[in-house]
């Protein structure tokens, strides 16, 4: 079993490929015309989101028969090459999910409470103790939209704030409410009441632009938002509207239409506070999501 590496693993997923008998060869230089030159000695290859396997390189893969991603997407791999020519691609959706969970949770109470002005402010040399009132989250209505994996994991966490927690997903089992402890809402109903709205949905046709100008404008006024799913959920032109028209008062996004964003209006905003789509970095969703892999793979190579 020969598996190459192409962007950087935990330590331990190699461990396990290793003491499965695999060759592992980690080249986090290779990507594009030079990978595809050398992927043909490989059963397998397990990237993260720096390399792109494109069809090129699945092509020349003779011996391929396991693409492995660590992580949640699939956009860095032409899945439907992989496909038609049998090979196998395997993902860790579920890996990063308390990661993604608790960025969400970190995001909703620095917009709480201005924790990256104040942050800044201080690094400027400023002494602003009374410049950054804030707002509590408990007691407060908090809308989730999308009640999967993250999004009961949110539930959870809201719970221990004492939040009012509703919910809209309308795929969700009864069950998954319950356990949520959260009120199921249709989604108007979500938009009309919430203090805080939370987006946990996977992108896909439906949920492109799922929070526009029109749902923007049915919302509570003074509604913060919180995007640390997938960008271009939210419409970035419509939220920056809403905040100009006092119906949002505040936002934080993970993610972004494009990434790095570019927009100087979205980025210059004070109201919206902002992180470079890192709601999986974390040490323990690496090595989840990688020793996680590494089992599927060496899994599906043995089959
Ligand atoms: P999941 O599949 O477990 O849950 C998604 C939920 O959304 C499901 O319950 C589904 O029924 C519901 N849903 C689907 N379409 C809907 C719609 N139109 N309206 C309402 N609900 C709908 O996914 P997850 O693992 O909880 O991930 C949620 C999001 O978080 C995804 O977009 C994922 O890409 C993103 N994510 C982001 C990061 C990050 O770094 N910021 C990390 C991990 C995951």
């Amino acid at each position: 079993m020969k598996i190459i590496v192409t962007d950087p693993l935990a330590e331990e997923a190699i461990k396990v490929m290793e003491k499965a008998g695999a060759e592992v060869e980690q080249d986090f230089e290779s990507k594009d015309a030079e990978l595809a030159a050398k992927i043909a000695d490989f059963d397998a290859i397990i990237v993260r989101s720096g390399t792109q396997v494109t069809k090129e390189v699945i092509e020349a893969g003779k011996n391929l028969k396991v693409i492995g991603r660590a992580g949640t997407g699939l956009d860095n791999v032409d899945r439907e090459a992989a496909e038609s020519r049998g090979i196998k691609v395997l993902n860790t959706p579920f890996g990063n999910s308390i990661s993604a969970c608790e960025h969400a949770i970190a995001l909703m109470l620095a917009l709480c409470r201005n924790v990256p002005q104040g942050h800044a402010s201080m690094k400027a040399g400023k002494w602003e103790r009374h410049a950054f009132k804030g707002t509590e989250l408990y007691n407060k209505t908090v809308g989730i939209i999308g009640l999967g994996h993250i999004g009961l994991e949110v539930a959870k966490r809201l719970n221990a704030f004492e939040c009012k927690v509703i919910a809209y997903d309308p795929f969700a089992k009864e069950e998954v409410f319950r356990e949520a402890k959260a009120r199921k809402v249709e989604f108007d109903e979500l938009l009309r009441n919430s203090d805080f709205i939370t987006l946990h949905v996977p992108k896909n046709k439906d949920t492109i632009n799922l929070l526009d100008s029109e749902q923007f404008s049915k919302m509570k006024k003074g509604a913060r938002i919180v995007n640390a799913a997938r960008g271009g959920i939210l419409n970035e032109k419509a939220l920056l509207e809403a905040i100009d028209s006092g119906i949002v008062a505040g936002a934080a996004l993970d993610v972004f239409e494009k990434e790095p964003p570019e927009s100087k209006e979205l980025l210059g905003n004070e109201k919206i506070i902002f992180t470079p789509h890192q709601g999986a970095n974390t040490k323990e969703a690496k090595v989840r999501c990688g020793v996680q892999i590494a089992e599927y793979v060496i899994e599906a190579l043995k089959e």
